[in-house]
């Protein structure tokens, strides 16, 4: 039976991390999804436990787990849940070899760091200190663990009575996926929107082998706009309370990148710049723990100046410089 609206429970459990608690989706009917698992940690657990006790289920009644992307915060627990429940698991085919192949997954993802920070002209001291820690954020989940079956773009998927429809939406991760049942207006967002968070488009390598460095926030304002074209009527975010109005938070959003974008493009006004001098210039204050999101923060920003012609690469000693066109 699909019903009209989709019955949906919002389970809020903590993480370990600076953004707080993560929220999980129960959708519920035929069959009985779970969207996101939180972190691997003995609370996010009892949380998750006690929420959905108070909704009348527990962890074994899952028959279908959903994972939006693969940041901890929202899979660390999925082997342990699926195992519990014996749920398959779906989610994104780029998604999929961090949830089988975590090792790999990582490897692959810190040569490419180590590339990026040659390139910016990162100190060495720095640099560890970043992978120590990603490497601690990691520690927060256990896999590895197969997945049962992906979904893509322009896929459906049966999840709680409702035919989700199923949008890849690059931009804070290169795997997240939205899902949104036409019908209701109601969107499942993920980290792609949030309301009180402008969500960051963080550094990643190309899913595929021998792809270039996706240009994230580029993709990010691409499928933010996208998304709100679809004028949904509530979204439910990753973080965060539901957003009531997405086609206000993403001009709020954009209005927001592109005033960054400009901040960024005064400090090329002295002359050619690395991303490590503009990152320190700009966050020089932060905490060491949050350099890496910032290094994330200021690439997107200058990929999106150098997409639009005013501020142009060059290379020297192996360091790329950026300067205004
Ligand atoms: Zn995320």
């Amino acid at each position: 039976m699909i019903t009209a609206q989709p019955v949906l429970r919002t389970i809020s459990v903590p993480t370990p991390f600076a953004v707080g608690n993560v929220n999980l989706y129960l959708l519920e009917g035929t069959p009985l999804t779970l969207l996101d698992v939180g972190p691997n940690t003995p609370e996010a657990y009892e949380a998750l436990e006690m929420g959905l006790k108070q909704y009348g289920y527990q962890i074994s009644d899952i028959e279908q787990i959903i994972l939006s992307h693969h940041h901890t915060d929202h899979i660390g627990l999925v082997e342990r849940i699926a195992r519990i429940a014996d749920a398959p698991i779906v989610t994104h085919p780029y998604t999929k070899p961090f949830i089988e192949t975590p090792q790999e997954a990582r490897l692959r993802h810190d040569a490419f760091f180590r590339q990026i920070c040659a390139e910016a002209n990162v100190p060495h001291e720095m640099l560890s200190t970043i992978e120590r820690t990603n490497a601690w954020i990691l520690r927060f989940s256990n896999l590895p663990i197969p997945v049962a079956r992906t979904i893509d773009e322009g896929d459906t998927i049966l999840a709680g009575d409702t035919k989700w429809h199923v949008y890849h939406t690059p931009g804070h991760a290169g795997d997240l996926i939205c899902l949104y049942d036409p019908t209701s207006g109601t969107l499942l967002a993920s980290d792609h929107l949030i309301l009180k968070i402008s969500s960051n488009p963080v550094i990643e390598p190309s899913p595929n082998e021998s792809g270039t460095r996706p240009r994230r926030l580029l993709e990010y304002i691409h499928h933010m706009k996208r998304i709100a074209e679809l004028h949904p009527q509530i979204a439910y975010s990753g973080h965060g309370r539901p957003i009531q109005d997405v086609m206000s938070l993403v001009e709020t959003r954009i209005a927001h990148h592109r005033a960054r974008a400009e901040k960024i493009y005064t400090y090329f006004s002295d002359g050619p710049a690395h991303l490590w001098d503009i990152t320190e210039r700009m966050y020089g204050h932060i905490s060491q723990s949050e350099k890496f999101l910032a290094l994330s923060e200021v690439l997107g920003h200058i990929d999106l100046l150098e997409a639009e012609g005013r501020l142009v690469r060059e290379y020297y000693q192996s360091v790329v410089y950026w300067h205004q066109a």
